[in-house]
């Protein structure tokens, strides 16, 4: 007998079955019969946990049905049903479930990448109430005398006066007889126990300084009043020159949606590049703020994802994943820098977030902004023929112009340790004004090649088809592809020669080279090496805008939308790499790239200095960089990709495959050309092996569709995956490697 058996709304006999989507990488749902005894009704959302295999999996229920195609006598038991509702909101589960339309991905691992760690481990969906004690009434008023030979209630019914509640947790430094005295205190009915809620911390508030808008900011936050006020969906461009002053534009927005009782979703690229970011919407709103990153432990993570969905939590900031989160009452989406290449994850499920995001807003009918100086060219596009809006911000917020970019040309100027004469001059007079120096190069280490003069090769990665990279202040050669660590041999692996010489420059290379030339400068490296441990890159940044560094210098670390207040100059010392690349995006992120760090300099009196090394100064390229004209440069960007129906105008999808024999991986593709039937309009190329064919010792190999149409390209696929499923010749050669599916790829490698 069940316990629902007479709830008008499940009739067992009836609806006895349900289909679960279990964390595995299949495509389909599993039948289970709903146990006999069960604490809750099954609701399509909850958790389940069902017998799988010889395993128990978390599963979420997706649908309740009266039959199934099995042989019903086969269908095994569920073991329970984890929930009482659904774990997902009605928009997020059509979002979830779009998503793996899509994405063509297995459903059980969409669901799970939407659920924190500890929910897909099966707990309860509400946090552990914490255990405190508070002071009563009695306890407050007793003599403390009474106290006098036990030393240790009397310091904790001191520390009770300053501050009750108190948790285990305050207690850790404390002798560890602690709950001996609490217990006693009990007993004297001074404290009792109490169980608290899952609550967010108070902050101290001080309202801010109210900032006056500029004509143009003021003209945007009108523009998307009327958009939340019509509350339904709609799509902005906020395309804003560096120093515009955006934020102040998403906070006005802001502050509409919490004043009308609303959440908030702001989406950022990487949680370390931003601590600003977040310390402002600390400051500028009184509304309770979660911040969701991979530094988060389970617990706090769960904490996080509880106070989304039960609405406490009014402002949820995070990266790529938190496009995930649960709400209660999501009243708007921001996406800032939206052109930044981390909101596509680049493996497991391949989403990019900011589309999942525009899905979203469309399913909660609820306003979502796109903000970026340097707009990537779907969204670009999507303003331009105004399925987007377009609100822009030409001139910065502070009255201080745009720097001024010149090019060094290296063919008359000669670099020494990647630093042209030019360069060295530029940063000198920026010194001698009191100013900061930011050097941006994107390549970490010492050198890239440790190369022998004899025989003419170059200490390579024994895994992958690269070379390995100088590494002096850890005195090692590393591969950046696969982690490979080795030590400096001071001869040639190959002839043995002594002759061996690094060549190139890395940051590592030129920060030593600083130091020798600017011996009074403080200069501060900043990637990932200096980065590594738990809080540097927090401290590095802080040390950045403190003004406590002269010279910066670093990787595209240092690129993204940090406010650096003393910035006089910028030094882009490598900016041909991206210019001639075989990637068609190649161009699209060092224009970014570029123009992203420019905007640092000069951001607060004088107007800021950019000097750019090239070999090939007469690159139009560089005409549209020096002009600060982004939208000129998009638009011959755009002509180049609709001719040769590139994105955004065709559509791409890739499927990768990867083996540790050479043969197998080619061959799996191979014979996915062949099993596929291309819908019209879709094109198949031929298999071919990856630019960088060999990387952490497998082979790696590319099939690349396109067409001009989502819908063709997207059944083609699926029609390919069911008979990759289902044929039993074409099941065991997909098994035999690791292939993926790459829906609008970033990047081709
Ligand atoms: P963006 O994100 O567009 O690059 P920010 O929002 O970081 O620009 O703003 C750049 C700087 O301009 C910040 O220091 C900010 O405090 C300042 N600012 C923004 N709006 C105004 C304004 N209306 N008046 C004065 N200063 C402003
Ligand atoms: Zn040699
Ligand atoms: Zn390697």
């Amino acid at each position: 007998m069940t316990l629902f058996e007479n709830d008008p709304r499940f009739t067992p006999s009836r609806d006895h079955i349900i289909a679960v989507s279990v964390p595995v990488p299949l495509r389909q749902n599993f039948d289970f019969l709903v146990p006999d005894e069960i604490r809750f009704k099954p609701t399509v959302g909850a958790r389940v946990k069902v017998p799988f295999g010889n395993r128990k999996l978390i599963g979420t229920i997706q649908e309740i049905k009266s039959s199934s195609d099995f042989d019903e006598k086969k269908l095994k038991k569920a073991i329970s049903i984890i929930d009482d509702q659904s774990l997902f909101e009605a928009p997020l589960w059509n979002t979830l479930h779009w998503l793996t339309r899509y994405y063509l991905a297995p459903i059980g691992e969409v669901m799970d990448s939407a659920m924190p760690v500890a929910l897909r481990q099966g707990i309860n969906s509400e946090p552990a109430s914490k255990q405190s004690w508070v002071l009563t009434d009695h306890g407050r008023s007793a003599s403390m005398d009474e106290l006098n030979r036990a030393p240790l209630q009397l310091a904790i019914i001191e520390r009770f006066m300053r501050n009750s509640p108190l948790t285990a947790n305050d207690f850790k430094a404390t002798a560890s007889s602690w709950r001996q005295a609490i217990g006693a205190l009990t007993k004297k009915g001074w404290v009792k126990q109490t169980t608290n809620k899952p609550t967010l911390p108070k902050r101290d508030f001080t309202p801010p300084r109210e900032l006056t808008l500029t004509g143009q900011q003021q003209a945007a936050v009108t523009s998307l009043e009327v958009s939340l006020a019509a509350q339904k969906f709609s799509c902005t461009l906020l395309h804003g020159v560096t120093g515009s002053g955006k934020t102040e534009v998403y906070f006005s927005a802001m502050e509409l949606v919490l004043n009308a009782q609303q959440q908030v979703l702001l989406l950022v690229p990487e949680i370390g590049l931003t601590p600003q970011l977040i310390d402002r919407v600390e400051k500028r709103f009184n509304h309770a703020v979660v911040v969701m990153h991979s530094a988060l432990n389970d617990n706090e993570r769960h904490a996080a994802w509880w106070h989304a969905s039960q609405g406490s939590a009014r402002i949820v900031i995070g990266t790529r994943s938190a496009v995930f989160s649960s709400f209660k009452n999501l009243g708007l989406i921001i996406i800032d820098e939206e052109h930044d290449a981390s909101f596509k994850q680049q493996d497991g499920i391949r989403y990019q977030a900011r589309d999942v995001a525009i899905y979203r807003a469309k399913q909660h009918n609820v306003p979502i902004i796109l903000g970026s100086a340097t707009p990537s060219l779907e969204t670009y596009l999507n303003a331009k023929n105004g399925r987007f809006t377009l609100l822009s911000l030409s001139e910065r917020a502070t009255k201080v112009n745009l720097p001024k970019i010149q090019l060094i040309d290296l063919n008359v100027q000669p670099t020494n340790d990647g630093l042209s004469p030019a360069m060295l001059e530029a940063i000198k007079e920026t010194l001698t004004r009191g100013k900061q120096v930011i050097l941006f190069l994107n390549r970490r280490g010492y050198a890239p090649v440790l190369y022998c003069k004899d025989c003419k090769q170059a200490a390579k990665c024994h895994r992958c088809d690269s070379y390995l990279t100088l590494h002096r202040r850890a005195n090692r050669l590393r591969c950046h592809h696969c982690g490979f660590e080795g030590q400096i041999q001071s001869n040639c692996g190959h002839c043995k020669s002594t002759e061996m010489v690094d060549v190139g420059e890395g940051t590592q290379r030129v920060e030593d080279a600083l130091l020798l030339r600017f011996p009074q400068a403080t200069v501060l490296r900043i990637d990932r090496d200096s980065t590594r441990r738990k809080g540097e890159l927090a401290h590095v940044l802080e040390k950045a805008r403190s003004g406590e560094a002269d010279i910066l210098i670093g990787t595209q670390l240092i690129t993204k939308g940090h406010d650096f207040p003393d910035v006089g100059m910028v030094g882009i010392l490598e900016a041909d790499q991206g210019l001639y690349s075989t990637d068609f995006r190649a161009s699209e992120s060092l224009f970014q790239q570029i123009l992203q760090v420019s905007g640092r300099a000069g951001r607060r009196d004088d107007i800021g200095h950019v000097f750019i090394q090239t070999r090939f100064p007469d690159n139009p390229f560089f005409d549209k960089i020096t002009s600060h004209d982004f939208n000129g440069f998009a638009d011959d960007l755009l002509l180049q990709r609709q001719a040769a129906q590139f994105p955004p105008y065709g559509f791409f999808a890739l499927l990768r495959c990867e083996s540790v024999h050479q043969s197998k991986s080619l061959q799996f593709l191979r014979k996915a050309k062949q099993d596929m039937m291309p819908r019209e309009g879709v094109w198949i190329m031929d298999a071919i092996p990856a630019p960088m064919e060999r990387r952490a010792g497998k082979y790696r190999t590319q099939l690349l569709l396109c067409s001009n149409q989502r819908s063709a390209l997207n059944n083609t696929l699926a029609e390919w995956l069911y008979f990759t499923a289902t044929n039993s010749e074409a099941k065991k050669q997909a098994n035999a490697v690791r292939w993926s599916l790459d829906i609008d790829p970033q990047d081709h490698f």
